[in-house]
């Protein structure tokens, strides 16, 4: 019987947790759910002073958010823990140790100096910077020297001779990595702590993890991780890179939303069924043209062998398109308490806001349109003021508006005289008012819709007038009335 798949997120609790890190954590719950296999919630610690408990919370808080749900991990434990590097500290000094006693590492006494030096002259004679090798040929005596001098030594793998490493990727292929490529890298460093390449070579093999799947910018450490557990007479798992996220200049990720934490695009009214789904899709595709997936389906559907090679584009304008679809479709009860939350955070303290039913309709209205739960707030603003907030644009706009005064007459008359005071009877009142006028149907909307919004632009006009109610209507076209000409 195959071996059960054991895939594992490691964010560095150093930041808010970013979208990279987020599509690497779904890809592996993702692969994990379809395989009935075990998703691991690993923190990588090991940076000490940079690692602050409230990004650990805060990665936490955005997988809860999204819905991938760990099976293992710092806060629930599991069979082979602990699950934060910091608590495997022993783990590796004692790995360590083992590859010194057995020759495969070697104590490196070098200084920051010197190494600056070595590096320099190496870049001057044009090639990669690599250590030079120099404390492996040391004696004795240099060694009670440095000791003596107070030097801290750190530890260095001893890269062995042979061919390149080959990194059999599931979907990057055969990647080779010559050993000229690679040199005596450090795996602790002269203050005792142990690095990144070491760490998680260990993690790996002490969590079972059959599949690393992360994003490619891991691709170059992942001979040194192997060659540490080749060292070790460890098996590497199966590793898997995903490709770069890009903006949609093709550069790097863009400030708006894909350089933002996850918990930020909660914050703007992202729904996480709609960034999963759009985060699934960053390398990933079904078919080429099925762009909506529960994440129920992704569950059913996902495999690596649909993920690609070629970087994925992160397309905001697709991602707010996509969040608007599940606005409308999404769980109604869910979404409307939160647009309530959101209308309460931002007119609370205007009357009208306090009506339980008519922020009812102002939801029902606007939540067509919406691409994030955030826009309720200013789009619903007119809604909830006794009197027009207006635009600058709106104003100048009605001021200059040909026979201003006449049309705003008439949409009076309409407002005051329609009935039943619907959409459609509105609508068919104006057309028949603008026939009667000689004028264009758009040239009795605009002016309305300035008058009773203040707004050049919203919701349809006729539902907006509905969800007003006719005294407010009544109220706004009197007071845009009284408005100065241009
Ligand atoms: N802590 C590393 C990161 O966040 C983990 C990379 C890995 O998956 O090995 O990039």
């Amino acid at each position: 019987m195959a071996d059960t798949v054991r895939v594992r997120i490691a964010p560095s609790p150093t930041g808010t947790l970013h979208i990279g890190n987020v599509r690497a954590g779904l890809f592996n719950w993702l692969f994990a759910r379809r395989m009935g296999g075990v998703f691991i919630l690993r923190i990588d610690d090991t940076d000490a002073a940079r690692s602050k408990p409230e990004y650990e919370e805060n990665i936490k808080a955005s997988f809860r958010w999204l819905g991938m749900d760990w099976d293992e991990g710092p806060d629930i434990g599991g069979p082979f823990g602990p699950y934060r590097q910091s608590e495997r500290m022993d783990r590796y000094l004692t790995a360590a140790e083992r590859l010194l006693a057995e020759g495969k590492a070697f104590r490196c006494w070098c200084t920051a100096e010197e190494l600056e030096a070595s590096r320099q002259a190496a870049a001057r004679r044009k090639e990669a910077p690599r250590y030079d090798g120099r404390c492996l040929n040391l004696t004795d005596a240099d060694r009670a020297k440095f000791e003596s001098e107070g030097r801290k030594a750190a530890i260095r793998f001893r890269l062995p001779e042979g061919p390149p490493v080959i990194v059999d990727d599931l979907i990057r292929g055969r990647v080779e990595m010559p050993r000229g490529m690679l040199d005596h890298f450090i795996i602790v460093r002269s203050d005792g702590k142990p690095v990144y390449n070491f760490c998680t070579a260990l993690d790996e093999a002490d969590h079972r993890i059959t599949h690393v799947i992360r994003g490619d910018d891991h691709l170059s450490n992942t001979p040194k991780q192997m060659l540490v557990m080749e060292a070790l007479g460890i098996t590497p798992p199966r590793y898997a890179h995903l490709p770069q996220i890009l903006g949609i200049d093709k550069a790097r990720l863009s400030k708006r939303h894909g350089a933002q934490g996850v918990l930020e695009l909660r914050d703007e009214g992202f729904l996480p069924e709609a960034v999963l789904n759009f985060l699934a899709l960053l390398g990933w595709s079904y078919d080429d043209k099925t762009e909506l997936f529960t994440p129920a389906e992704l569950k059913a559907s996902f495999s690596l062998d649909r993920v690609g090679k070629a970087p994925a584009v992160f397309d905001e304008t697709k991602l707010l398109w996509m969040n608007g679809q599940y606005i409308r479709n999404g769980p109604a009860e869910r979404i409307e308490a939160d647009l309530r939350a959101r209308i309460a955070a931002a007119h609370g303290a205007l009357p009208a806001a306090g009506d339980a039913a008519y922020v009812g309709r102002v939801i029902a209205l606007l939540r067509e349109s919406l691409k994030t739960l955030g826009e309720i707030g200013p789009l619903s603003e007119f809604f909830f003021r006794d009197e027009v907030v207006w635009e600058d644009e709106a104003k100048a706009r009605l001021a200059g508006w040909p026979r201003a005064a006449e049309i705003l007459a008439a949409v009076t008359g309409i407002v005051k005289d329609t009935s039943p005071f619907t959409p459609e009877a509105l609508e068919a009142a104006f057309r028949a008012k603008a026939e009667s006028m000689g004028l264009k149907f758009k040239e009795l909307v605009h002016p309305a819709r300035f008058a009773t919004t203040g707004r050049v632009a919203g919701p349809s006009l006729f539902h907006a007038l509905e969800v007003l109610g006719r005294d407010r209507c009544l109220a706004r076209l009197a007071s845009a009335a009284k408005l100065p000409p241009a």
